[in-house]
């Protein structure tokens, strides 16, 4: 089990996930499709909907746990290519696919690719107008640390915005849900990633993750006001929303 309460049950936690997207980062983008029938795509859709980011330049973001840059892309390209954004992992592979992709789209010059760590941000106070992080926070060990940083990171009037997976509310839904986590896959890991002990793994964090009030809860007690979250395809994932004001 990965322990939370001691430090090397964190670094456990911690160095068990950089191994898992290590091994995963060539083939990350595919197995996401794969694993969530696309749905990823929308999430992050809907998630760069809400946040809604302003057209100017001088806007900026920092994306955490970004990875291969899927929600920074969109971001920019939701700006018409005017915002500015930090991509940053404790990932080097992660982030390694991630300025190839950027390169590839001509985002470059919109982005920065930072790897660090969640819980201890190297980036000085109030220097953001919005923090996101999707399928990031269940991976870091200690999630009060990260919110913190996430505040203390943004400017006043800036916010935070996190897409993760969460509790299933809708009756049926739930049943098949988990036949897929359970089999489904750690099934598709093994065949397309020769690798079904990570995603075992990815599967495990998600079930212990927080569901969405107790989620709303510490995002409260970081000091975020007027948060509020949004449940997508039926609580699968949710989109947690709150501002530093
Ligand atoms: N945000 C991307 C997306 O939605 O496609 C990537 C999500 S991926 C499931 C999770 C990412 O969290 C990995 O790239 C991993 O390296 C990163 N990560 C794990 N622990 C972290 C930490 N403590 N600080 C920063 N990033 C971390």
């Amino acid at each position: 089990s990965y322990g939370y309460a001691t430090v090397s049950g964190r670094e456990e936690k911690q160095s068990r996930v950089n191994d898992v997207f290590h091994r995963v980062a060539k083939r990350y983008d595919l197995m996401n499709d794969l694993m969530s029938a696309g749905l990823h795509r929308v999430w992050k859709d809907q998630m760069v909907s809400w946040l809604n980011p302003p057209h100017r330049s001088g806007w900026t973001f920092l994306d955490v746990a970004g990875g291969t840059g899927d929600v920074a892309f969109r971001i920019v390209e939701r700006t018409r290519r005017r915002a500015h954004g930090t991509v940053l992992d404790i990932n080097a592979s992660m982030l390694g696919v991630g300025a190839e992709r950027a390169a590839k789209r001509d985002l470059s010059d919109n982005l920065t690719f930072v790897e660090a760590n969640a819980e201890e941000l190297d980036l000085p106070d109030a220097s953001f107008d919005a923090y996101t992080i999707a399928f990031g926070i269940r991976n870091v060990p200690r999630i009060d640390r990260a919110l913190a940083e996430a505040y203390r990171v943004l400017k006043p009037g800036g916010r935070f915005l996190c897409l993760e997976f969460s509790e299933v509310d809708v009756p049926g839904l739930d049943k098949l849900y988990e036949t897929w986590s359970f089999h489904g896959i750690p099934a598709i890991g093994e065949r397309v990633a020769n690798d079904r002990q990570s995603y075992e793994y990815l599967v495990e964090s998600i079930r212990r993750f927080p569901n969405q009030e107790n989620f709303a809860g510490l995002i409260r007690q970081a000091g975020f006001e007027r948060v509020s979250y949004r449940n997508l395809t039926g609580g699968i994932a949710a989109l947690h929303s709150g501002w530093k004001l």
